[in-house]
């Protein structure tokens, strides 16, 4: 059975793939602009809303950091609502640290995880990467980084799959977290639900 939240994501997005019409943006932005934490978090609320598609528990969604997402739309997310964590890939390890704080400090209890199609991290390796550090950037930025593995990934849905069982897995989120995997499609804007392993 879908959670309140996950319901709400389908529901929303629904209406929002019905209406969309960017399928044909690139994938590089269109400005050069990195924009780290997008939204700022707020507590969650303590009463339940009115509205009835809302709980006490509001979800944290990852997600990739990819221009052509627009998490609130896409997913259904009112200000106030959520935590938005984003970064390179919408991988559930680099989003760790941020996970941590939300559901230890700020009271999150479920994690809606979303991957896409068309997304950057299905087109280079470790190695290409680390090369184009080398090349780029002086003898230091190389040593500093040392072994960071940048995730990349060779196939959506099993990523978000490795995501779900590494979530499961780790003793760093709350055993009452309800989480789901999701693959948004860039041309369409409609998300696909993912089944765990
Ligand atoms: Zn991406």
């Amino acid at each position: 059975m879908p959670s309140p939240n996950q319901q709400n994501l389908k529901k929303k997005n629904a209406e929002y793939s019905e209406k969309f019409n960017n399928g044909d943006l690139k994938l590089p932005p269109g400005r050069s602009t990195l924009s780290v934490c997008p939204r700022l978090p707020r507590p969650p609320r303590r009463h339940a809303s009115s509205q009835e598609h809302r709980t006490d528990r509001e979800p944290t969604p990852v997600t990739c950091m990819d221009a052509r997402i627009d998490p609130a739309a896409a997913f259904g997310i009112d200000l106030g609502d959520a935590h938005v964590v984003r970064n390179a890939g919408g991988c559930a390890k680099d989003a760790l640290r941020s996970i941590v704080i939300s559901q230890q400090l700020l009271g999150t209890r479920e994690i809606i995880l979303v991957k896409h199609t068309g997304c950057g991290m299905l087109t280079f390796t470790n190695d290409d990467i680390r090369a184009v550090v080398k090349e780029n950037l002086p003898p230091a930025a190389s040593a500093e980084l040392g072994t960071t593995d940048f995730l990349p990934f060779p196939e959506v849905e099993q990523a978000v799959r490795d995501d779900l069982a590494f979530l499961k897995q780790t003793t760093t989120i709350r055993e009452d977290t309800v989480v789901s995997g999701w693959v948004y499609d860039v041309k369409t804007g409609a998300v696909k639900s993912i089944t765990p392993a």
